[in-house]
This record gives structure tokens, C-alpha cells and sequence, in this order.
């Protein structure tokens, strides 16, 4: 441990499926931190905002189509018992419409209070809520999700582990990937050689110049290979 002031990030969560938390953030890492109190998690329960007599969250979608979308009542209230005025933790919608998550934003997050995240099911929600609780669209990725759950643990394992002290300082997460815009470089550990497949001799050398050097050069080999839209950022 880095001996870091515990952190007092505090995640909030918006969901029709409150049991789906912690779930994986319960466990190893994330979990570990939780239990540990240098963050926090809440999973609120959006139908408990419902105040119709069948405790209705959705309705059908305005001028027709298919599905049902969540009501922008029935979240309005929960958003505003979650995160009162004066909560200035930014608010995100999970969406596939979103600017998608990278490792620039999570760093952004990290250095804040919190989040409040909702999570869509159906359609998806009405739009006036995104406007008028002024949530900021993210997505994980170019495909669909069936619930914005999934894509809210995504977000909130990327921040956690970054949170001081959650990492030990030999994991520090400096050298990983994208962080230097770059991907990483390979890595390899005992035994030395595993079915006829040896490690690389620089890695055995005990230069250190030489192994970082030669991690560099992977490091871009793979990213020119694999992503080399980060090499034109
Ligand atoms: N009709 C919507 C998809 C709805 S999927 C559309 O075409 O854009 C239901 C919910 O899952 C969404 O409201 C969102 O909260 C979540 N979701 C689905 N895919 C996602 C993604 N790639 N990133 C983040 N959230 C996603």
C-alpha cells in the first residue's frame, strides 16, 4: 500500500436491477478497495421512484416503434434524490450514443468526488431527461448492451483501480497501455521456455537501457499494427 489519504470517491448508481451490485466489483481489486472503504458504491433503485399504481418506469415510445422507453418523471425524481443540488459530481448516462470512454476521462474521474451513473434498459430513456438533468452521454464501445449495468461496472472498475492506494506502488499503472498513448509491450514470466517457446534473450540480460529500449519498440511495433489511429493522436 502507498500510505495514501483514503479516497472519498463515491459511486452512485441508477438501476432498474439494483441486485446486479456490487457483483464484480465486489471481488479481487475493486472489491478489496470497497470492503477497504477508499471508495464507496450505492445501487439505487429507480422503481422506487415510480408512483403510478403498477409502480411503471417505462411507457411506449412517442410517435410509435417499437419497445418502450424509461420516463423522464420517474428518473427526474430518482436522479434528484440520488444527486441533490450541490452534488457536484458529474452525472453519466450510460449510452451507446455517448463520446466513448477512454483513459483520459477515467483519469478525469479519478481526480473527482464521484460519479452518478444511470443505467438505461428498453429503448432506452426519454430524451428530455439527458437535457434537463443535464447527464453526460458515455459509451464502452460500438455495439448494444441490454442494460447500461454492465457498461456502469466497466466504468467504475477503470476509475476504482486508479483510486490512491488501490494499486501497490509496484503496479503503479504508469506503464500501461494507453496511458502513453501507446499499447503495451509483451510480457513473460516463468518458465523460461514453454513448449519450445523461449523469452526474449534482452529480457534475460539484466540491461536496463537495453529492456526499455526494446519494450519501447514493441510498444510501438504493436500499436503501428493494431491501433495506429493512436499513433495520429
Ligand atoms: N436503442 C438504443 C439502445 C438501447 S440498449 C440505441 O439504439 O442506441 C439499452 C441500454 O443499454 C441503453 O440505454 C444504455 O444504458 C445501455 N447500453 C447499451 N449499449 C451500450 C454501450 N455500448 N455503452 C454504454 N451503454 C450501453
Amino acid at each position: 500500500m502507498t500510505g495514501a489519504a483514503p479516497s472519498r470517491f463515491r459511486a452512485s448508481i441508477l438501476t432498474l436491477y439494483p441486485e446486479m451490485f456490487p457483483g464484480p466489483l465486489g471481488a479481487s481489486l475493486a472489491g478489496r478497495a470497497l470492503a477497504e472503504g477508499l471508495w464507496s458504491l450505492e445501487a439505487h433503485d429507480i422503481r422506487a421512484h415510480a408512483t403510478s399504481k403498477h409502480r411503471n418506469v417505462d411507457d411506449t415510445p412517442a410517435g410509435g416503434g417499437p419497445g418502450m422507453v424509461m420516463r423522464a418523471d420517474v428518473l427526474g425524481r430518482a436522479i434528484d434524490a440520488v444527486a441533490p443540488p450541490g452534488d457536484t459530481r458529474p452525472r453519466l448516462f450510460m449510452s451507446p450514443r455517448g463520446r466513448p470512454l477512454d483513459q483520459r476521462r477515467v483519469r478525469a474521474l479519478v481526480e473527482g468526488e464521484g460519479v452518478v451513473i444511470l443505467c438505461g434498459r428498453f429503448e432506452g430513456v426519454d430524451e428530455r431527461v439527458i437535457e434537463g438533468r443535464s447527464l453526460e452521454e458515455v459509451s464502452i464501445g460500438d455495439y448494444v448492451l441490454s442494460g447500461g449495468e454492465l457498461a456502469a461496472m466497466v466504468l467504475v472498475d477503470a476509475v476504482v483501480r486508479l483510486l490512491p492506494g488501490v494499486m501497490g506502488a509496484t503496479e503503479s499503472g504508469t506503464e500501461e497501455s494507453f496511458e502513453s498513448g501507446l499499447l503495451e509491450y509483451p510480457h513473460y514470466t516463468r518458465p523460461r521456455e514453454w513448449e519450445g517457446r523461449t523469452i526474449p534473450e534482452v529480457l534475460l540480460s539484466g540491461d536496463h537501457a537495453a529492456i526499455a529500449r526494446w519494450r519501447r519498440a514493441e510498444a510501438e511495433r504493436i500499436t503501428r499494427l493494431r491501433r495506429p489511429d493512436l499513433l495520429d493522436r
